[in-house]
């Protein structure tokens, strides 16, 4: 006897949304119910408590469901037929043999024809308002980088909301340490007042970021601009930053800033270069150890394009064939757009940008891996990127082969974020 009921997509959302609308009634009662505490305590305790146990049984009970025979690249690996179990919003089960699911679903949704895929990675942003992180999301883009947030008091708020199934979780490295004429003073015109110039200043500036809560640190340099990090002053943020566990993540746009940054003991570099090719010997010092690179290939092929300036000698061709370069030698790419830079978007052009890792001859499944596990690996977080059981039910399912056609990510059937469908 069948105990489950056999659902497309769509049809099992508008099942949840009308549960989800009888829950808000239910939520409402509760208020309610918070309303009479002040006036018979004890009455209405007892009813919150029953109206709040009938609300976790809808919540646990009928939304369980399985997405089978489906083909799974899980971040790490492709298996091409597998039986995803989600329980209460956690994936309880991966089965990749075929066998039975253990435990109880209600709804069973056909993966046949379709890829699906862990939430995937922007490991470059600056997102500037909830939209961004909202567009992100229901892109299939569940997780966001934001690689530099002047105004520190907002992270708080970013974080709220991507803790919440509509937005991408976001990660961020608050205010970068910059020289007063460097960097940010050339993108916001004004003074960099944050700079730290002395060792002490360094200490104080990193203290700061962990009081704002930053996931890592940002440094910038720029040998174009007027000012830059002295020796003693680059070593000591970068110290300082592994000192208390945080990555220093590092902003370069010439090739010999990016070997400056990892003679120095910069963890990740935020842009690829586009003046000059990178020498064979440079490739195989930066195999010595974990280094990450990520390219924002489309931001500088767009530039370039629109603008042509002086500092870009490489062609287009030449900056692509250089990721494909570093790729070969075994540097692990981690895919970024820099969006909103250049008016780039939260979602397609970050599909734009790993089309363009293809094209410097990264393998799909590569350039999958740079969107989930890698950034993963990168900024040290265990569980975004990944679709493992025990971790939140959070992915992107698409119509079709997306392992041998990376065309496909544009045919997102659905988005799903704590086992909830957000598009
Ligand atoms: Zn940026």
């Amino acid at each position: 006897m069948k105990k489950y009921t056999v659902v497309s997509v769509s049809e099992f959302w508008s099942r949840k949304k009308l549960k989800l609308k009888v829950e808000k009634v239910l939520n409402d009662a509760v208020n309610d119910g918070f309303e009479i505490i002040k006036k018979i305590k004890i009455i209405s305790i007892f009813l919150s408590g029953v109206l709040l146990g009938c609300i976790s049984c809808f919540q646990n009970r009928n939304f369980d469901f399985v997405i089978e025979n489906v083909k799974l690249f899980d971040g790490n690996n492709v298996f091409e037929h597998a039986n995803v179990y989600v329980k209460d919003g956690l994936i309880a089960q991966i089965d990749t043999f075929k066998t039975k699911i253990d435990g109880k679903y209600n709804y069973l949704i056909s993966g046949h024809n379709k890829t699906i895929i862990p939430g995937l990675i922007n490991a470059h942003t600056h997102p500037q308002s909830r939209r961004d992180l909202n567009d992100a999301a229901r892109a299939g883009i569940l997780t966001v980088f934001d690689l530099l947030r002047i105004d520190e008091d907002s992270i708080p708020v970013f974080k709220v909301l991507g803790e919440k199934a509509n937005y991408a979780n976001y990660y961020t490295a608050g205010i970068g340490a910059d020289m007063p004429n460097a960097v940010i003073k050339h993108y916001i015109q004004k003074t960099n007042p944050w700079a730290p110039l002395t060792k002490k200043g360094v200490e104080l500036f990193i203290a700061d970021r962990i009081k704002s809560k930053v996931d890592f640190i940002k440094i910038y340099q720029d040998s174009r601009l007027p000012e830059k990090f002295s020796d003693s002053i680059f070593d000591k943020l970068i110290s300082e930053a592994h000192k208390e566990k945080l990555m220093a993540v590092v902003h370069s746009e010439l090739l010999k800033d990016a070997c400056y940054e990892f003679k120095h003991g910069a963890d990740i570099i935020a842009h690829a270069w586009f003046d000059s090719l990178i020498t064979n010997n440079e490739l195989k010092k930066w195999e010595q150890r974990n280094f990450y690179i990520i390219p924002t290939l489309l931001v500088h092929v767009s530039i370039k394009k629109q603008l042509n300036p002086k500092s870009y000698t490489l062609t287009e061709e030449q900056m692509i064939n250089e990721i494909g370069r570093l790729y070969k030698a075994g540097i692990t790419i981690v895919a970024g757009s820099d969006s909103p830079a250049d008016n780039l978007n939260f979602t397609t052009d970050f599909y734009k940008e790993l089309e363009l890792y293809a094209r410097a001859g990264m393998t799909t499944i590569d350039v999958l891996k740079s969107a989930t596990i890698n950034p993963s690996k990168a900024f040290k977080i265990k569980d975004k990127g990944i679709i493992k059981e025990g971790l939140s039910a959070d992915f992107v399912l698409i119509n079709g082969d997306l392992l041998n056609d990376m065309k496909k990510i544009y045919e997102i059937e659905s988005v799903w974020k704590k086992g909830t469908r957000i598009k």
